[in-house]
Order: C-alpha cells, then structure tokens, then sequence
C-alpha cells in the first residue's frame, strides 16, 4: 500500500527540483514516485500523455551530456506551468439563464422563500452576495487517505463506516466520539463540545463516510481526528469540496448545490484588469478566479484564484488612492510664503539641534508649504523620536505666511498638554494660542470662537470639539491630527474643510509596517523619523512575576530617593469581580498606605474631569507628586521627562503596541530608565510574547510582531475607522501582494489614457471615498 500521489503534488516536488539544478534528486524523486500517482485527472489521455512526455524527459536526462542537462532543468518550470494552466484550472459555462448579480436571493435557482431567510442568516441578501460567500476550507476527495496510511498533525480526508458512537459528559464538558472503519483498520473520531453531532452521527450508523479534519493523538498513542466534517459518501466524483460556515437548517450538500447552480452568474463581472498585468503577473481570468474560489479542479486553482481576487482588490484600492492623491494635487493648493525668521528663531532658543531625521522631515514638509498643491502627510515617528517640534516648526513658517493652524488630540489630556507645550514655545514669538476641549467653560468657547473667526487667534488646539459646526476659521491654513489612527478618515476631512485648501500633517506614534500604511494611507506622503535624539538610553526592560512585587515597589522607591519619578499602570480603573486584575482606584489606596507611606502619590484614570486630570498631570510634571498611579490614559503622547521608571502590572492584559507607548513616557531625559511588566500565572506564549517586548525598544520591531499577532484591528485599536474591508485579501499576510499592487497601481495612474476602463470602474467602485474630495 502506498500513499496516493496527485498530479499537482508532484508537479511542485519536480519544479522546486528543477529550480534547484538539483537533477539526480530529480530523476530519483520521479522515478520513485511516478507509480504512485492517483488523480481522476489521469483519466484524460491527454493529461496523461503529457505527464509520460515529463516523466521521460527528466529521466532521460540520465544519459544526456550536461550542457544539454542545464537546457532541460530550465524548460521544465515552463512546461510545468502551461500544464497546469491548461489541466489544473477551469471555469464554469456562461449560462444563458443565468440571473444578474442583485437579484434578491429568494428569486435565484434553488432557493425559496424559505432558504432565503436561512441564507439571510449568513448576510446574503442578493446573489453577488452569495457569490462571494466563500468556504472556510475544502475537502480534498481528490486523495483519500486509507486509515492505517493516517499520520498525526495532518489535514486528511480519510474514508470508512460508521460502526459505534458515544457521548461522555464531564463537568460542562462534552465529547461525542465515533469510530470508522474501512473493515479492517478503524480510526477514532472526536468532536469536543459539539452536542448537536450526536444525532447527525445517528443517522449515519452504518454508512460509510468521508471524514476531513486534523489527526492527532488520542491518550494511549492512537490516532484519532479531533472535530473532523462529515459527509456521506454519496457517490459525488473525486474533486475538491467546498466546505463552507452553515446555519441551522442548512446543510453543505444544498448550500453546494445553491452556489454551484448560480455560479454562471459571475459572467455579469467585468474583466477589468488589463491583458497586459494579467500577463506580467501571471493572473487568471475573473471567471476562473470565481470558479476556484468555490470549485477549484486542484488546489493550485484556489491559490491563483485568491491570488487574483486580493490582487485586484489591493489594486483598485491603491488606485483609488492615487487618483485622490492626483486629485488633490489638481485641485491645488496655496503656496505659503515665509522665510522662516521665526521657525529660525525658535531653533536658536532649542538647547538642542535637529536630528538628521528631523531635519530631513522638516524640509519636506517646508516644500510643501511653500508648493501650489496642497500637502497630505503622514507623519510617523516612534514615541519620543521629535514630532512635536517639527510640528511646531510647521505652525510658525504657516504663520509666519499669514495662516491660523488647528491642532486636533484625541484625548484633552494630550491636548492640554500639547497646548502647554506650544503655548510656553509658541507666544513668546507673538502667536496667540487657544486650547478647545469638552470641558472648556462656555464662556470661554465663545471667546475662542469670535477669535478663530476674526483671526485674532493664530493657533487651536484641542480635541473632536474642533470639528463642532459653529466652529469657524478666519483662514484657516494648516491642520495636524496627532494619533490620526484613533480618528476616522471622515474626521480628518471635517476638519480640513474647515478651511480652504488646507495643508494637513497627519502624526502617528505608532509605527506602522509599510504594506499596511498603504494600506490605510495609501492616498498620503509619508515622512519618517527613524532616529532618536543623541543621548537617549535604551529603556531596560524586566518581566516579573507578582510574588517578586516587593522589589519593584523597593525599587521605586530607591530611585524616588534619588530624584525620579515613577508611574505604576494598572489595566482597569476599578476592582472587578470577573477579572482579578488590579484597578488603578484600589491599588492607588493600598499603596499610599502600605508602601509608599510618605511618598507624594497622584491618581488618575479616564473617569476624571478634565480639569481634574490636568490638575494631577500638572502636580507630577512639577515634580510635587512623586509617584503616577493610573490606567492607560497616559498611554499616548505625555511627556515628562524627569520621570524613569514605568511598572505596568498585568501586562499581560495589554497589547505590545500599548505597552510600546506605555514604556514611552518613561526614558524621555538623560537617566537611564527602567520598565517593570509585572505579570500573574501566565501561559507560556503570553510569556514569549512580553519576553520578545522587553528584549527591544525598536517600535517598528514590535509592531511588526503584534500585528502578526493580533491583526491589524486589534493592533490599531480601530476596528470601524479606516481599514479596508477586504473580501478576499488580507492585510497581514498579503503584504507582497500590497507592494505589487501598488506599483502597478502607480504605472496605471501615470498613464490614464491607456487604462481608461479600469480607472472608470475604479471611479464606480470607490465612488464614496473619491466623492469625500469632490466636495472639499
Ligand atoms: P514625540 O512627540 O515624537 O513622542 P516629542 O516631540 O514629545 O516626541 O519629544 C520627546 C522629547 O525629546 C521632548 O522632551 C523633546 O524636547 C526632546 N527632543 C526632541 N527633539 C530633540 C533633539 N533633536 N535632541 C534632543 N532632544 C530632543
Ligand atoms: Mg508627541
């Protein structure tokens, strides 16, 4: 007995082979395996046939000189690929009958008004809903693994009846398990909390059935599948098998035969990408991309069919992004004229000069003051790198040019503070600067308001109040929003339109990989500061477990006696009975009594007035409070640099992100600092997990790592604002895809008139976003 080999399985095997020069490992690799091909496809002559040629043109290659060995190895990728071009991929028959893509689904084949609501269930209301509903996984009939060839952590599709089952019950917990067999050999199957098999499985006694799922193994070393799906063997020819997510009252077979029925339909899909990048980047049709997304003739058809599928929707996506980009530029701007008496000025009273970096951010963003198209940049740079100042910089050349500016936070604590900070830079160079926020008194607004509007305020900083209706500019001329990823797209440009052709400087802390800032800000320039300030010691991180929590507290205290600061951040504000984690309100009280008796110590958390909170922040940045306690409001953007040590308890609560801009208030002046994560019994991959945080300082590292770990909607802490939705493609893992696509996506912009149709259906496709700007 032997495994049961397919066509395109040793396709692969034989091209990396090829690729390789590898040819004695070639010729053997055929030579023992070609006997052990099993594929219905060998039920074609011609697939057949073909494969004869292959297997001898490699195996002759024993007696063959080498120079013509060397000719061979590279024709095979070639001949390889046409064959699997023409065998290996299909589409489904234009289908006369065939409905358009919104007909309400209870109006499609197969489907009455009683499946309807079933499917509705799964949001498909109209048939290109249901087109684009794709399995969560396939079964693979193709090649099944007879059960005593099953080996364990593979994915299989075995075969056998079914011939006993059980239920064993355990304190809230419960396992179903049956048992197949081919006759001869049996396997166990299992199913873990998943009440309802029990009478699927009865009505299969008896049957024989295919069964997919993982094989592990079970207690005393026998195999077994854990969660496996079922399906009778109910004669279905040898092909690849959607599996797709259920509901209640629908079972694969039908919901198969649903979309298997309607799938002609995808011939009212317009090919849109061009002959030319089809060719160059070696994508199938629309029409076979559907097809092998639901029905693929090998599992090479449904990698190029997702390929092409997230292809194209990373591309008209960047498309769209560059058509804004070009739009705006269109649309102009107003060059700015200043010869920066004042940003001169403010860089002689610095105790310090510009990093490289900074200065290089500076530039372009000078350039683009002084340019007639407006600028739209993004700003990143890793907590600490500078910003700030370059922001300031740009504040006083706008002024300096005649223009108001906004600065929009999004938490009044970072705007007070940013206020705090411009103000002390800022009015001694004659700017009038106003802070805006929920908690300003009405008085006051009205005050902030007239002088906006009458111009006698040059500069505003504050929070979403910014973007209230009756807030007016006199000429309002540069926007910048810190912490962009915590606003919508749609807030920024409420912003902007606030003044007329308005330059916009978008400022993020946390430093995003580059396939996924082109993936949000795709339609931005982005400008970088990748250094940090000279001088500047690398924050020692430590992870420690609970019981040792007395040396940290010990610790604290011996640097508080030498001068520094601390903050101590907890996960919740108050004790909750769920979770044990420590809040910031009762932990504030046990260690001003227990532990640090004598020692100033400030509370805040996000339930405080503003007023509230700033008076604290105002008391530990005098240095009168010695220690912070809080909880994750002081996450973005304070700056306090007499402050050097940061414990974080329950770390393990938070993501890497946070615990980057956490770590980040500390380690701001020239002592070194330390970062404490104190963590509880955690799991080993928690534990990695904190281990790789404190074995770097390097932002981009670690947001790199949590992304993978997290996904971007987690890692943003956004999930509704900004990031595409994707149908097919995948922000994570389709980071190479991203930069093709972005590269073609230039090439088509360039040069409209030769990709005017798939502009135009750019144009369709993302009509909300472009709309945005027609406006503005
Ligand atoms: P970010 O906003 O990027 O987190 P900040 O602008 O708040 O960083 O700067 C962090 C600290 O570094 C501030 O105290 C600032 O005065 C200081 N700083 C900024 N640029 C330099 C520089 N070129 N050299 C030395 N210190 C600097
Ligand atoms: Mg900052």
């Amino acid at each position: 007995m032997h495994l049961p080999l397919l066509i395109e399985d040793l396709l692969d095997e034989c091209e990396i082979l090829a690729l390789n020069k590898d040819y004695n490992a070639l010729i053997e690799y055929v030579e023992e395996n070609y006997k052990r091909l099993d594929d219905p496809l060998l039920n074609n002559p011609e697939v057949h046939q073909k494969l004869q040629a292959l297997y001898s043109y490699i195996v002759q290659m024993k007696k063959i000189p080498e120079t013509r060995i060397i000719k061979r190895l590279e024709n095979i990728p070639g001949m390889i690929n046409r064959f699997r071009k023409q065998h290996l991929v299909w589409k489904v028959s234009k289908n006369e009958l065939s409905k358009p893509l919104n007909t309400p689904i209870k109006y499609i084949k197969g489907v009455g008004p009683k499946r309807a609501v079933k499917l509705q269930k799964l949001n498909i209301e109209i048939l290109e809903n249901l087109i684009n509903f794709f399995p969560r996984d396939f079964e693979d009939r193709r090649k099944v693994i007879p059960i005593p060839l099953l080996r364990e952590n593979e994915k299989v599709t075995t075969v056998g009846k079914v011939i006993s089952i059980e239920k064993v019950k355990k304190s809230g917990f419960s396992i179903i398990s049956a048992v197949i067999s081919d006759g001869l050999y049996q396997i166990l199957l299992k199913w873990f909390n998943q009440d309802y098999m029990e009478n699927l499985l009865k009505v299969l006694k008896n049957k024989e059935v295919y069964a997919t799922g993982l094989v592990k193994k079970g207690y005393y070393g026998a195999l077994e599948i854990h969660n496996p799906d079922i399906e009778v063997n109910d004669n279905t020819k040898r092909e690849i098998l959607p599996l797709y997510p259920l509901t209640e009252g629908l079972n694969q077979k039908t919901l198969r035969n649903i979309i298997r029925e309607n799938l002609p339909s995808i011939y009212y899909y317009d090919e849109i990408l061009p002959e030319e990048i089809k060719e160059k980047r070696k994508l199938i049709s629309i029409y076979e991309a559907y097809t092998g997304m639901h029905f693929p003739k090998s599992m090479y058809h449904f990698k190029q069919s997702r390929f092409r599928l997230a292809y194209e929707e990373i591309l008209t996506l960047q498309i769209a992004f560059l058509l804004t980009k070009l739009k705006t530029k269109e649309i102009g701007g107003i060059p700015k004229r200043f010869d920066g008496k004042l940003s001169k000025k403010f860089l002689q009273s610095l105790p310090f000069k510009l990093t490289s970096a900074q200065q290089r951010v500076y530039n372009e963003i000078k350039n683009d003051l002084k340019s007639d198209k407006p600028m739209n940049r993004l700003l990143q740079g890793d907590v600490g790198s500078g910003k700030t100042i370059v922001a300031e910089l740009a504040i006083l050349d706008n002024f300096e040019a005649g223009y108001q500016a906004a600065i929009m936070a999004p938490t009044s604590i970072l705007a007070i503070q940013h206020y705090k900070k411009m103000f002390e830079d800022l009015s001694a160079l004659g700017l009038r600067i106003a802070l805006l926020i929920g908690a300003t008194s009405r008085q006051e607004k009205e005050r902030i308001k007239s002088g906006l509007k009458d111009g006698t305020i040059n500069v505003v900083i504050g929070t979403h109040a910014l973007i209230q209706e009756d807030v007016h500019f006199k000429n309002l001329g540069l926007v910048i929003i810190d912490e962009q990823h915590r606003f919508g797209v749609k807030q920024r440009e409420e912003l902007m339109s606030k003044g007329h052709l308005v330059d916009t400087l978008v400022m993020t802390a946390t430093p995003i990989p580059r396939t996924l800032s082109l993936a949000l800000y795709g339609d931005l320039d982005v400008s970088i500061i990748d250094e940090m300030p000279p001088g500047r010691k690398t924050i020692k991180t430590f992870l420690v477990h609970q019981s040792k929590l007395d040396e940290v507290y010990n610790f604290v205290k011996s640097e508080i006696e030498n001068g520094g600061q601390a903050y101590i951040v907890y996960p919740l504000i108050d004790e909750s009975d769920k979770l044990s984690v420590k809040a910031a309100t009762t932990m504030y009280e046990h260690l001003s009594k227990n532990i640090f008796n004598g020692i100033p110590i400030g509370l805040i958390h996000g339930k405080l007035s503003d007023s509230e909170k700033d008076e604290i922040m105002y008391q530990f940045a005098k240095g009168k409070l010695k220690i912070l306690v809080s909880t994750t409001v002081i996450e973005v953007g304070i700056d306090v640099p007499n402050a050097t040590i940061m414990v974080i308890e329950n770390a393990e609560r938070f993501g890497l992100a946070q615990l980057h801009q956490l770590r980040g208030r500390v380690g701001r002046g020239e002592k070194q600092s330390y970062c404490y994560l104190t963590v509880g019994d955690i799991p080993r991959e928690t534990w990695d997990r904190l281990s790789f945080f404190a074995s770097t300082n390097d932002g981009f590292k670690i947001s790199e790592y949590d992304l993978k770990l997290r996904g971007p909607g987690e890692f943003l802490g956004i999930r509704q604002h900004g990031l595409p939705e994707f149908r097919v493609a995948d922000i994570i893992r389709d980071t190479d895809i991203m930069l093709i696509a972005r590269e073609d996506a230039e090439k088509i912009v360039e040069t409209p008139e030769k990709y005017k149709h798939i502009i135009e259906k750019v144009r369709q496709l993302h009509k909300d976003r472009l709309k945005l700007l027609e406006v503005g």
